[in-house]
C-alpha cells in the first residue's frame, strides 16, 4: 500500500524534514506546501536540503514521485472578479512548478478555486483560461483536486474537472487528485467505491488519477462543509475508507492523510498503521 500524511516543511532541514517526518509515520508517501499555503514568501531552494532528502528516500527505496507538493490556498486560478487574483494564480502556479521541479517531485495538488461573487460557468471558463495562460514544465503533473462544494467553490462535481481537463491545451501537465472527504461531502456514496471509479473512468479515465486523500468528513453526505475528521471517526467510517485504501483499482495510487490533529499530535502513525491491517 502507498500511503502517507500531509507533514510539514520548515526550518532548518526543510525537505529532509518533511521525509523524516513521513518515515517516522513509517509511510512510503508525503505531502508537503513550498511555505505557508495562505502567503508566497518562500525559501531559496537551494536552503530545503534537496540531496539529503533525495538520499533519505533512496535508501527507504521509496521513489521521488511519491512525495507531492500542494499549491498554496492563495492560487485561485477560478476567480474573474479580481483581475490581480487571476494574475497571480498565473505567476505563483508557474514559480511553484517550477520549485516541484527542484524539489524532484513530480505532482502538485491544486484547488480549482472558487468563482467568488460570478457564476459556476464563469467559474470554469476563467479557470480554463488561467492554466491555459500558465507555463507548467516538463514533467510536472497539476492534480485538480475534487473539491466539497464549500461557497463557491468549483470542481465538487467530476463534471467540472472534466470539462476543465478538457479545454486545456497543456493536456499531459494534468491530472486529478480525488480528496475522500470531499467527494462525500460533494454528494458522492464513497461506500460505493466502484461506482464512484466507474463514473470518474467514465467521465476523467482512471489514468488521471495521481493521488487520493483519505479523509473521514465531520459531515453527512452532501454537506459540502469540508471538514476532516478522523479515519473512522467521521460520517464515511472505518469500512468504507479502509476499502478504498486497499481498493485494487486504486492499488498504484498514493494515498495521503490530512486528518486534524489530536491534542496537538499528528494521528498519522497510528492511522497509517490501523489502515494498513488487512
Ligand atoms: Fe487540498
Ligand atoms: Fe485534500
Ligand atoms: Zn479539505
Amino acid at each position: 500500500m502507498i500511503i502517507g500524511s500531509h507533514v510539514q516543511m520548515k526550518s532548518p532541514k526543510y525537505l529532509e524534514g518533511a521525509v523524516e517526518e513521513a518515515l517516522s509515520y513509517d509511510a512510503n508517501a508525503l505531502m508537503l506546501y513550498t511555505g505557508a499555503p495562505q502567503n508566497t514568501r518562500r525559501v531559496d531552494i537551494d536552503k530545503m536540503h534537496i540531496a539529503q532528502a533525495h538520499a533519505l528516500l533512496k535508501e527507504h527505496g521509496i521513489p521521488f514521485d511519491r512525495m507531492i507538493v500542494h499549491a498554496p490556498y492563495i492560487i485561485n486560478p477560478a476567480n474573474s472578479v479580481k483581475k490581480e487574483v487571476g494574475e497571480l494564480a498565473v505567476s505563483f502556479l508557474e514559480q511553484e512548478a517550477i520549485r516541484t521541479k527542484a524539489l524532484g517531485a513530480k505532482y502538485m495538488v491544486l484547488h480549482p478555486g472558487s468563482y467568488t461573487t460570478s457564476t459556476l460557468e464563469q467559474g470554469l471558463q476563467t479557470t480554463i483560461d488561467h492554466l491555459n495562460a500558465t507555463h507548467i514544465p516538463e514533467g510536472i503533473v497539476i492534480c485538480l483536486e475534487t473539491m466539497a462544494g464549500k461557497g463557491s467553490e468549483v470542481g465538487y462535481q467530476l463534471e467540472h474537472l472534466a470539462y476543465i481537463l478538457a479545454h486545456l491545451n497543456q493536456k499531459d501537465s494534468y491530472g486529478v487528485c480525488m480528496d475522500t472527504c470531499h467527494m462525500h461531502d460533494a454528494g458522492y456514496d464513497m461506500s460505493h467505491f466502484d461506482d464512484v471509479l466507474d463514473e470518474f473512468d467514465r467521465l476523467v479515465g482512471l489514468d488521471k488519477l495521481h493521488v487520493i486523500h483519505l479523509n473521514d468528513s465531520k459531515n453527512v453526505q452532501g454537506a459540502r462543509k469540508d471538514r476532516h475528521e478522523n479515519i473512522g471517526k467521521g460520517y464515511l467510517g472505518f469500512e468504507t475508507l479502509h476499502a478504498i485504501a486497499h481498493h485494487p483499482r486504486v492499488a498504484h495510487v498514493p494515498k495521503i492523510l490530512e486528518t486534524p490533529y489530536i491534542d496537538g499530535k499528528a494521528p498519522y502513525k497510528e492511522e497509517i498503521q490501523l489502515l494498513r491491517q488487512q
